[in-house]
């Protein structure tokens, strides 16, 4: 006879019981760990995570399956003595969340297998969502939206699951949807003309407790297909917050939520297109501010300090200045607290443009280089700009 009577096996909407204490132990948590003669409360165990809810009015924080020492329930608080007869209670949200999210995933493995032949190797119930492992090689949305499909027929036919112990030449003789991880007698899970496997853990007594069962995303992991899902209670938070984004995204673009996406595909294409106008105007609008400059400038040499202008854009007016012949262009700009410069000269001019970056950057407390034609540079001295610019301009005519 195992230590602890596993109530849930027989009936998995079990909420309140009486058990005797027959064994205590300390946990490292400082906790007490109350072992009973019988339980109603889930351990940890099969991807499933363990039930909370109390003991004589005391929280069960978590319970665990110890084997043949039996199931450990973890209490915080007031803890009874051996030999007590206590009632326990346990949480029924949680249960009911969780159930609906392991039954759920036996009619979602067994669709993949109806449809695809792709049995499940793994399954984890996490904090907000489902993960199954599938052996599943080419997942598209019409493949994973089938088993979806099939899932929720086999749930809203409301068909019934029942537990049948066997033993192990029985089930040798059946067709399990997995192998069983132990020897010996097993208890097997039963969805009515759909799905038969050995499982140790609780189950909705129909399937149409489930509710319904949804696809987040799916991604390919290690060979697999690892597909996350939500049933249930799950399933409607989920789509709570799913319809809030939407909504809050189609607010946005001052439409509603089902035509949110081809309005913002059409607001991206905008977006590239004055973009692209955006450019083109620079472009002309350096063009037209290089023939101002040049036309004052002294022996084809532009030196010039701008406030607030960025890198981008004095490069650009260092482009347009230099499509003309023997030119120079020794820009600067005050951007913020960073001193600026972008210096370049056309092909036929002459000068070392890298060399006289790395000086003036010096002047600069900064940094700077690039090739013979062109070089950028910067540095925080921004009070130092001028004088930056002066010591650059008097090293290209030593030079000259
Ligand atoms: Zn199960």
């Amino acid at each position: 006879m195992p230590v602890t009577e596993r109530l849930y096996y027989s009936d998995s909407h079990l909420i309140e019981f009486e058990a005797r204490v027959v064994d205590l132990s300390d946990r490292v948590s400082g906790w007490t760990a109350v072992v009973l003669d019988r339980t109603a409360f889930y351990p940890t165990g099969g991807g499933q995570p363990s039930d909370t809810g109390t003991l004589n009015g005391a929280r069960v924080v978590e319970c665990i399956d110890d084997g043949d020492n039996g199931v450990l329930h973890v209490v915080q608080g007031a803890t009874p003595s051996r030999g007590d007869v206590v009632r326990g209670r346990i949480d029924w949200s949680r249960r009911l969340d969780h159930m609906q999210q392991h039954t759920g995933q036996h009619i979602l493995s067994q669709a993949f297998i109806t449809l695809f032949n792709a049995p499940t190797r793994s399954f984890r119930v996490l904090e907000s969502v489902c993960e199954i492992d599938v052996e599943l090689n080419n997942p598209t949305t019409e493949v994973i939206e089938r088993a979806v499909e099939l899932a929720n027929n086999v749930i809203w036919e409301d068909r019934t699951i029942t537990v049948r112990n066997v033993t192990s030449a029985e089930a040798a003789e059946l067709q399990l949807r997995k192998e069983p991880a132990r020897d010996g007698d097993l208890r097997l899970i039963e969805i009515e003309g759909f799905d038969l496997t050995p499982c140790g853990g609780t189950h909705a007594y129909r399937t149409g407790e489930i509710g319904m069962i949804a696809v987040r995303s799916w991604e390919r992991a290690k060979g697999l297909t690892r597909i996350e899902f939500v049933a249930g209670v799950r399933a409607l938070a989920d789509y709570r917050k799913a319809n809030k984004s939407g909504r809050e995204v189609a607010a946005l673009f001052s439409t509603g939520r089902d035509d949110a996406p081809q309005v913002a595909a059409q607001m991206v294409e905008e977006h590239k297109e004055l973009n692209r106008r955006i450019r083109a105007l620079e472009e002309s609008v350096a063009e037209a501010e290089a023939e101002k400059l040049l036309a004052s400038a002294s022996a084809g040499v532009v030196t010039k300090v701008f406030d607030n202008r960025d890198a981008e854009s004095l490069k650009k007016l260092a482009h347009a200045l230099i499509v003309n012949p023997h030119t120079i262009a020794l820009l600067a700009s005050r951007d913020n607290d960073t001193a600026r410069l972008v210096f370049a000269r056309s092909a036929d001019a002459a000068g070392d443009m890298n060399a006289l970056m790395r000086e003036a950057c010096a002047l600069l407390d900064g940094r700077g280089g690039g090739r013979p034609e062109m070089a950028q540079g910067g540095g925080k001295n921004v009070e130092k700009i001028d004088d930056a610019l002066t010591h650059a301009l008097t090293l290209l005519n030593r030079a000259s």
